[in-house]
């Protein structure tokens, strides 16, 4: 079995990046990427465990970024990098701004929610790996340790929701220009869960069309067809689209740890050819398997 988006606590996951890797061996994963959010972090120690439990590991980053999609409105896009130089200067260089952007935006979102309740940014800091990527996650186990919320669900669907008042939006790359600095650094780009904000019941008709072949003509090489949030509908004009730009095609469980969300490991998994195409493109960093 093979799951490629997989979270530590080096960003919002539960797990150390060996706790991850002894779990994914553990219900017989035998290929497994580790992809925290903006950070190459929990590299070095992922693949020291999988040397040690005996199965491949696929270094990634989900990375952070933004799309324009018309009418002004901007969407949130997480593109998985798989295999990039994780030394690229310029590839740092952006991590780095996203995750200060992401310190600057939790700690707007604390001040705010600072007026209503007895939270400060030392909370968040009590929940998280120093030097982990921040994000809404490390605020939602606040909540919960200072019993403002039941658990980080609960949170995610009341006051961090992106409609809440007490939310901030994010800086982050250009979904275009990091898909291309993905490929300048050596990696293969994989759009993580698409479509998942798409409005329930709108129809195939409005989906966009052109935001994903701008993608493609920019350089994206994959999609993440198979991940339990995105709809089947999204599903089967993914897969077209796939076919007809003979995209790669993965799926994986998005496992951030158990009680954080309730994705499992190995929940959806990669086809075999999908990861040799991955392997073959990849000029960044050779994969330990
Ligand atoms: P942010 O990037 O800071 O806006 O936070 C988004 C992150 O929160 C995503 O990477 C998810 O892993 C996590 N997340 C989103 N929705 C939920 C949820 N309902 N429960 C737990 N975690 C969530
Ligand atoms: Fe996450
Ligand atoms: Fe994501
Ligand atoms: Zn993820």
């Amino acid at each position: 079995m093979i799951d490629l988006h997989t979270h530590s606590n080096r960003s919002d996951g539960l797990d150390t990046p060996t706790e991850l890797v002894q779990k994914a061996a553990a219900c017989g994963i035998s290929v497994l990427a580790i992809t925290d959010h903006d950070t190459t972090s929990g590299w070095d120690e992922a693949i020291s465990a999988a040397r040690r439990e005996g199965i491949g590991l696929v270094p990634g980053i989900e990375v952070s970024t933004r799309s324009e999609i018309g009418n002004g409105r901007r969407i949130s896009v997480h593109i998985l990098a798989y295999l990039p130089n994780p030394e690229h200067p310029e590839l740092v260089s952006e991590l780095a701004k996203t995750r200060d952007s992401r310190v600057t935006r939790a700690r707007k979102m604390v001040d705010l929610l600072s007026g209503d309740y007895e939270i400060s940014w030392a909370d968040i800091e009590a929940q998280m790996e120093p030097g982990a990527t921040v994000g809404r996650p490390a605020i939602a186990d606040a909540l919960v340790a200072l019993g403002i919320v039941p658990t980080r669900s609960d949170a995610f669907t009341s006051i961090l929701h992106r409609t809440s008042p007490y939310y901030v939006s994010d800086h982050s790359l250009d979904t275009a220009q990091a898909i291309g600095l993905i490929r300048r650094a050596g990696g293969v780009s994989v759009m993580a869960h698409p479509l998942i904000d798409f409005p329930a019941g709108a129809s195939e008709l409005d989906l966009p069309t052109e935001h994903f072949e701008a993608l493609i003509a920019a350089g994206l090489d994959g999609v993440e067809v198979n991940h339990r949030s995105v709809p089947d509908f999204a599903r089967r004009w993914l897969t077209a689209l796939a076919q007809k730009h003979n995209l790669i095609q993965t799926g994986s469980s998005d496992y951030h740890g158990l009680g954080a969300k309730e994705n499992l490991l190995a929940e959806n998994t990669t086809e075999k050819e999908m990861l040799e195409r991955i392997i073959d493109q990849a000029e960044g960093f050779e994969a330990p398997l």
